[in-house]
């Protein structure tokens, strides 16, 4: 092993060039290079020619430089394309030369040819075309270097990767205790977990190992067209996994991007389109990555110790500390890390099957529609692996893909899934649980499988029990896509393509205290706006029609984010219930603890329904809803006519939600919407200041919404500007979108697992956003 303390050779430039003239004929002027344990000159004879002089530190072995050579000339053989330094031949006829010092020590030395072209440092813009041939350079190289060997590669180095768990391991023991010794603890544990058990599945080969930008020459640097031409500097190549290649190359071009992982999904699949890796090697390709990172903090780590005057060792590792902590807030990342062959239909086709075989009536999200590939609690993943955050979904409620979800369901799904028509302990649990959620009397559930079929099934309930139709609405509410639904959504029946309110359908006042008939300034409002369901009810007791049901959103969503005042849902159902009616509270999109300060949404209005429908986060995804009703309402229901549903309750879907309800409890998610809710909110007020644009900022907990105006005294709405920062902020990385009755609305309604973190950076580019200019 190459001593790395031993004292790289001190010879002077003129020593250079005459050691050059007597081993290798060249007469030229030599000019020192950096080297970090031996000595580099570069040569230039008189007709301009370059070459490269390499005086090795006096430990170096002959076999591991022999072992470079062979390399070098079996690739420029393979690959004559491709630029590797040429090794010159001494005028001893050998490819290693060497000399004896003053003091007797043998020195070997080679001249190898200068590669000409510009590092990839020092070029800039490092475009997704350029990393991509930085990935299929190596995969190339990889490919040449299939099933060579030599005596010499299986090496012990400090870039060994397989000496790498045991540098960390060393680091994390010099560090204990310290934020830096922990994240490199959180990194070695996942490698731990995750890839020592698959060690045995990754194929080994001689790998360069050392693709970093000072290493890497292109041509076109600067063009669009800007691509590796070659690479230098063989000295850390040895037999490896094979995977390092492309993860060591990954780490490099992630250093210092905006968005490393989309860099780092470049390279690697570069690396799979000429030398495919293998399933098991894309499934740890990513930690190797990390892996890579952590040596190398540990490795400067360790010489700054050494030598802590070194002020450079400190500052040249900070891009990797930096890119370090993002990888370890970006949590779980790892597991989006699949290059891009594993899209294999492009964006142009899906489109043009979607135009063909897909109905228009169903739009899609953003001028440049979105491919998602993929999702891990708050991220999602396009085709390219560019990562959004995700402040919109609300369904995937404890995160896109939440192992433990994706476990129950999974394991149920291998075991059973049927119908209810059996007993099922998973029904019986999950039924129980769910209704020890609501308060008495609310005890009797109905499994169901989508929103809609829990709203249809409410009106039949309340239909049955009252013997009534007529229906209540909120303006601007809505309850599902059934033909029953779009009857008494106002949103839908006096949106496009709608023709009013049957007969049966009553509206009132949406409870809107900014732009509605009684603003926030007036303290009657809620009782003002719950009047209203009162007259509604005298009138149509004055045509001799009672009310069968009274339907809300307790917080309203696609209405626009609409937080109703204090004390309007208890005056309201007072009205209905004094004229038979029964109250149905609709909790699809804001149930399961969204709210923060409470699991339901009707529990902020201290109110108790006589039905309630779930939806949405139920299921994380997985098609599950459910009816919630009182044993008197339900008994009304009992009337001969069965009730089934092929799917509702299956045990899968069972199985799900009790998985879901775990994660809630388990790791407290309600009190992570309080919280980070807030402080949300908190940031987004802050943003009215300087944002004339912003209207009002209103929710709870993590449902969120921002109201856009033209101007605050008229209160015209900005629909355009909200649409275009809908855009812009997809721009950046973040899903935000647009809603409400005149969608002027920004909605945030993230995922549950949302951090303060995530609140920041999504407050901050918000504001960027509209300072840049929303118009
Ligand atoms: N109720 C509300 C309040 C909703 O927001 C939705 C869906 N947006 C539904 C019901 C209908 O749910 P689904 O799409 O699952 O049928």
């Amino acid at each position: 092993m190459a001593d790395i303390n031993s004292p790289r050779p001190r010879f002077s430039e003129r020593e250079a060039s005459s050691i050059a003239r007597k081993l290798y004929g060249i007469d030229a002027a030599a000019v020192g290079l950096t080297g970090e344990r031996d000595q580099n000159f570069l040569l230039r004879d008189e007709p301009g020619q370059k070459f490269v002089l390499k005086i090795y530190n006096t430990t170096e072995r002959k076999d591991v430089l022999d072992f470079q050579n062979r390399v070098l000339q079996h690739l420029a053989q393979a690959l004559p394309g491709l630029l590797y330094p040429r090794v010159r031949t001494g005028l001893d006829g050998a490819l290693t030369a060497e000399f004896e010092g003053g003091r007797g020590e043998i020195y070997l030395v080679r001249v190898l040819d200068f590669v000409p072209g510009v590092f990839l440092a020092d070029a800039s813009p490092h475009g997704a075309g350029l990393l991509r041939s930085i990935g299929r350079f190596m995969g190339r190289t990889d490919r040449a270097l299939e099933g060579f060997t030599h005596p010499a590669m299986n090496r012990d180095l400090k870039w060994n990767p397989e000496s790498g768990l045991g540098i960390l391991a060393g680091f994390v023991e010099n560090r204990a205790g310290t934020a830096r010794g922990r994240l490199v603890e959180d990194f070695l544990r996942r490698f731990d977990d995750r890839v020592v058990p698959l060690l045995p599945k990754l194929r080994r080969s001689v790998i360069h190992n050392d693709a970093n930008d000072y290493n890497i020459l292109l041509r076109g640097a600067g063009t669009a067209g800007a691509e590796v031409a070659g690479i230098i500097d063989f000295g850390d190549m040895l037999r490896t996994w094979t995977v390092c290649e492309p993860a060591v190359a990954a780490a490099y071009a992630m250093l210092g991007k905006r968005d490393p992982v989309a860099a780092a999904v470049q390279v690697v699949a570069g690396y799979h389109e000429e030398y495919p890796l293998t399933a098991v090697e894309l499934e740890v390709v990513y930690h190797f990555i990390c892996l890579r990172l952590c040596m190398s903090v540990a490795i400067s780590d360790e010489q700054y110790r050494r030598d802590p005057d070194n002020e450079y060792l400190k500052i040249s590792e900070k891009p990797a500390w930096e890119l370090l902590h993002r990888l370890a807030n970006v949590r779980f990342a790892e597991e989006t890390q699949k290059p891009p062959a594993a899209a294999t239909f492009s964006k142009k086709e899906i489109t043009e099957i979607r135009a063909k075989h897909t109905s228009a009536a169903l739009s899609v999200s953003y001028k440049k529609p979105l491919q998602i590939v993929r999702g891990y609690m708050q991220y999602l993943y396009d085709e390219r692996g560019r990562e959004y955050l995700d402040a919109v979904n609300n369904v995937p409620h404890v995160g896109h893909c939440h192992p433990r979800v994706v476990e129950a369901a999974h394991q149920q799904a291998s075991l059973l899934n049927t119908n209810t028509r059996y007993l099922n302990e998973k029904m019986a649990l999950y039924t129980r649980r769910l209704c020890n959620k609501f308060p008495d009397p609310l005890s009797v559930c109905f499994l169901v499988c989508s929103g809609s079929e829990a709203n249809d099934l409410a009106l039949r309930l309340a239909r049955a029990h009252t013997g009534h139709k007529d229906v209540i609405v909120l303006d601007g509410a809505y309850h599902g896509n059934l033909t029953s639904l779009v009857e008494i959504s106002p949103y839908k029946f006096d949106g496009p393509g709608g023709s009013g309110a049957p007969d049966y359908v009553h509206k009132v006042d949406m409870p809107d205290t900014y732009r509605g008939t009684f603003r926030a300034g007036d303290p009657d409002a809620a009782a003002k706006y719950a009047r209203q369901l009162g007259d509604v009810i005298l009138k149509m007791e004055n045509k001799g029609k009672r009310v069968a049901a009274f339907i809300s959103e307790p917080l309203m969503g696609c209405a626009g984010q609409i937080v109703p005042p204090d004390g309007y849902l208890e005056d309201a159902y007072r009205y209905v219930r004094e004229s038979g009616g029964v109250c149905i509270a609709d909790e699809v999109q804001i149930g399961f603890g969204r709210v923060g300060s409470h699991f339901w949404g009707f529990e902020t209005q201290g109110v108790v329904p006589d039905i309630v429908t779930l939806g949405k986060p139920i299921g994380n995804g997985f098609p599950l809803a459910a009816v919630i009703t009182t044993p008197r309402v339900a008994a009304s229901f009992e009337t001969g006519m069965e009730y089934f549903n092929t799917y509702g309750g299956n045990p899968v879907s069972c199985a799900v939600g009790l998985a879901v309800l775990d994660v809630i409890e388990d790791e407290d998610l309600r009190q992570n919407a309080s919280a980070v809710g807030a402080k949300l909110l908190d940031g987004l007020r802050r943003l009215m200041d300087k944002h004339g644009l912003i209207g009002d900022v209103r929710g709870k907990g993590l449902f969120t919404g921002v109201e856009l105006v033209g101007s605050r005294e008229t209160l015209t709405p900005a629909a355009d500007e909200a649409s275009l920062v809908v855009e812009k902020m997809k721009d950046r990385g973040i899903l935000i979108s647009v809603d409400g009755t005149l969608c002027n609305v920004l909605k945030i309604k993230p995922p549950m697992v949302f951090t303060a973190g995530n609140a920041d950076h999504l407050v901050s580019t918000l504001d960027e956003v509209l300072t840049e200019g929303a118009g």
